[in-house]
Parts: structure tokens; C-alpha cells; sequence
């Protein structure tokens, strides 16, 4: 394949304003592309299974604006209902019945869920599940895994994974010692380690939140009966068990992973593809537990813009897109053919790597692997990845600037985006 160099002048313009204007340039760290080096494009559109950047270059995306773009950016469909519900208002701060079905639809949809709160990002919704759940059991400790991510919230901030991973630093300044005192972590796929953090910590321990599947220590899977060990001990030791299904939810299953895998936490946390590219985030649980939160209970948690309607309108249509006949068998196979072609090609030109898929997410290390946890994921050769992305995007496709975050498909993603992006993935392996 003959590779001329693409022109990036105007991203390189404006980005170098962006970095006079706001801290790195950017309103979130893994968009400066510091992990994989070289500057980030600014983009201009999106549609589809492509993004075009501001020197009207066009890329094949696998973030999929980090996982809400499962029906293809800018679905004619969403865009559609937006336009609707745009004419109606911007916020209500008031009841809405588009809240009641969007609750309906994910109370319907996964087995954990008979009530909801919805909130505006992931972040907010695994604080407020941390809230709840230490409220209900009356219990301060938790048990997080290395290199999961739950959002920016201090007590998270332990061995958290991708945006943290990537730039190095093990916790961030800023955090104090006495809010990540009662976060326990233990290595992902470990239920020894799980269950030693119990005996030391009889009775102290509220619950364990997890992402079932890792997405933000690069894609990591969970071990044949690790979740289901984590449901007995959770229940042996009186503690709550937690999915994060932030990146999850509607994109391994329609019921998110706890549909796909038959293991029901008590409480789950949502967002990304629930807002359909609007700023969501939801949480739920058990009736028994959720009728704690305020004004039903005594736990607080409020907010101005929560249930707004047109992030409502756009998870809904979302949603219902999501359940046509065939959706998630169609995500497996494109993105099936995908991973496995891209480890396949990285054998033929002799680089070791591992990797895997589930439904519409999927992930590939340099390492010979295989990879159970984030200390696995960290003998990458993260600079080959680097090397990787920066010949992938000059080629005209756009992957996760950091080796420690999952890839994502979507349903507008065809057989022939994928045989192009095998094409050049050939080219730029054989290159690297
Ligand atoms: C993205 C993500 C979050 C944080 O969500 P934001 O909307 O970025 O605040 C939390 N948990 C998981 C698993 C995520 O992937």
C-alpha cells in the first residue's frame, strides 16, 4: 500500500491554541495523545462508522466517542428525535415522562435493575452507588480492582486504570489520604486475594465494585467463575456486589454483562451508551436498596440537569435501536473478525501479541500474554503500540490513543471498514 503522509495543519493549529487555553489542550487527559506521542486530530464531523478531522481528512473510528456510539455516530434516527425533543426545551428541572421510559426500558433490560436514578455522567453514578451502598450496610471499606476504572471520584482513585495508568501517576495530587483509606484493591481475576481482604477485614467490608469485563486496563475478560465467586463471597460476608457497567451496559448484551454472563450483582452502574452521546449516567439496584436514596430515603443526591430530556430522548432512541433482531450477533461478528484478524497479522509479521472480543468491544496488546490482570497488561511494549497507533491514524484509522483502552465497534461498522482497517493494519505492522 503506497503511504503518503496526511495533512494535519489545521489540527496542528488549533490544537497548539487549545493547550494556551485549557490545561494539555484538552477537556479530558487520553485526548492529547501523550501515551502514543504525536499530536491529536481535531475533529470537524462524525457519522457513521467515520470521523472527519478539520483538514478534511476522513478515519474509520474504533473509540466510537469512548463507547455511546454503538448505532454508528450520529444515527439519523437519534438526530431525528432530537430535533423533536429540541423544540420542546433544552432542561426542565422538573418530572419529565420521557424519564419514565428510559427507567422502564433499563429496568426491563437488566436483571439487577428495579429502580433507577439517573445522573449525568459514569463518575457521578459510581459516587452515588459508593453513597448508597456504604449507607445500606453501614460499612465504610470497598474492594476495587487494579486498573479499574469508576471515574475521577477521590475515593476511586487507587490503582485506576487507562487516563491514570497512561500518564504515570499511581494517584493523583490533590487526593487526601484519609478518602482512599477505606478503598481496598486486589488484582482483577484473584478471588484469593478477595477473600484474604475479607478475613482481615471481618464485617468492615460494604461491597466490592468491579468492571466485569476491564475496559480501561485495555480489554481484559473475567476468568471462567470469578464473577460468580465474587456474587458467594459477597453474600457470605454480608457485602454488596457491584457491576460498573458504565462501558459495558448495552454493548456486551442488552442487559450488559450481567445478562451475558448469569451473574447478578445488587447494584449496577450506567452510562455511555445510555445517553446515546448525551451526557448520561444512571444507577440501580434492588428496590430494597435504591428506596434509600433521597427524597425516598435519606441518602442525598441531587442534580440540576439529571433526566434531562434530551439525554432521555437520545438513550431512548438508542436503546430502542439496540433491540432490532440481530443487533449484538452482528457486533460479535464484525468485531470478531476484527480481533482475530489483527492477531492473526501481528503473528504473520512476527510481533507478539494477545487480545480478544466480546460483542462490541474489543482489545490488543503487545505482550505474549496471556493477560488476567493489569500487571499482565503492563509488560505491553508500549511504545510499539505507539508506533501502532501513530501509523494506523496516518493511514486513516482512528484507535484509542493509549494501549490501556478497550476498542469499540458499532452497528454501522461494515465487512468492508473491517477488511480496510485489516489491510492497513498489515501494512503498518510490517512496518513497525
Ligand atoms: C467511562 C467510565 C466511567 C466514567 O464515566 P464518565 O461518564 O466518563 O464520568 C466509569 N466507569 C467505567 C467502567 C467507565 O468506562
Amino acid at each position: 500500500m503506497v503511504h503518503t503522509p496526511i495533512k494535519t495543519t489545521k489540527s496542528q493549529e488549533i490544537f497548539a491554541t487549545a493547550q494556551n487555553l485549557m490545561p494539555g489542550g484538552v477537556s479530558s487527559p487520553v485526548r492529547a495523545f501523550k501515551s502514543v506521542g504525536g499530536q491529536p486530530i481535531v475533529f470537524d464531523r462524525v457519522q457513521g462508522p467515520y470521523i472527519w478531522d478539520v483538514d478534511g481528512n476522513q478515519y474509520i473510528d474504533y473509540v466510537g466517542t469512548w463507547g455511546p456510539a454503538i448505532c454508528g455516530h450520529a444515527h439519523p434516527e437519534v438526530i431525528a428525535a432530537l430535533h423533536e425533543a429540541l423544540k420542546k426545551g433544552t432542561s426542565f428541572g422538573a418530572p419529565s415522562a420521557l424519564e419514565n421510559v428510559l427507567a422502564e426500558m433499563v429496568i426491563d433490560a437488566v436483571p439487577s435493575i428495579e429502580m433507577v436514578r439517573f445522573v449525568n455522567s459514569g463518575t457521578e453514578a459510581c459516587m452515588a452507588v459508593l453513597r448508597l451502598l456504604r449507607a445500606f450496610t453501614q460499612r465504610d471499606k470497598i474492594i476495587k480492582f487494579e486498573g479499574c476504572y469508576h471515574g475521577h471520584a477521590d475515593m476511586f482513585l487507587v490503582k485506576a486504570g487507562s487516563g491514570v495508568a497512561t500518564l504515570g501517576l499511581p494517584d493523583s495530587p490533590g487526593v487526601p489520604k484519609s478518602a482512599t483509606s477505606n478503598t481496598l484493591t486486589a488484582p482483577f481475576n484473584d478471588l484469593e486475594a478477595v477473600k484474604a481482604l475479607f478475613a482481615e477485614n471481618r464485617d468492615e467490608i460494604g461491597g466490592v465494585i468491579l468492571e466485569p469485563i476491564v475496559g480501561n486496563a485495555g480489554f481484559i475478560p473475567p476468568d471462567a467463575g470469578f464473577l460468580e465467586g465474587l456474587r458467594e463471597l459477597t453474600h457470605e460476608h454480608g457485602a454488596l456486589l457491584v457491576f460498573d457497567e458504565v462501558m459495558t451496559g448495552f454493548r456486551i448484551a442488552y442487559g450488559g454483562v450481567q445478562e451475558k454472563f448469569g451473574v447478578t450483582p445488587d447494584l449496577t452502574t450506567l452510562g455511555k451508551v445510555i445517553g446515546g452521546g448525551l451526557p448520561v449516567g444512571a444507577y440501580g439496584g434492588r428496590r430494597d436498596i435504591m428506596s434509600m436514596i433521597a427524597p425516598a430515603g435519606p441518602v442525598y443526591q441531587a442534580g440540576t440537569l439529571s433526566g434531562n430530556p434530551l439525554a432521555m430522548t437520545a438513550g431512548i432512541k438508542t436503546l430502542e435501536l439496540l433491540q432490532k433482531p440481530g443487533t449484538y450477533e452482528y457486533l460479535d461478528q464484525v468485531t470478531k473478525k476484527l480481533a482475530d484478524g489483527l492477531l492473526q497479522i501481528a503473528k504473520e509479521t512476527g510481533h507478539e501479541a494477545c487480545g480478544g472480543q466480546i460483542s462490541g468491544m474489543f482489545g490488543l496488546f503487545f505482550t505474549s500474554g496471556p493477560v488476567h490482570n493489569y500487571e499482565d497488561a503492563k509488560k505491553s511494549d508500549t511504545a510499539k503500540f505507539g508506533r501502532f497507533h501513530r501509523g494506523m491514524l496516518e493511514r486513516g484509522v482512528y484507535l484509542a490513543p493509549s494501549q490501556f483502552e478497550a476498542g469499540f465497534t458499532s452497528l454501522a461498522h461494515t465487512e468492508a471498514d473491517i477488511e480496510q482497517t485489516l489491510a492497513v493494519a498489515r501494512d503498518v505492522m510490517s512496518s513497525i
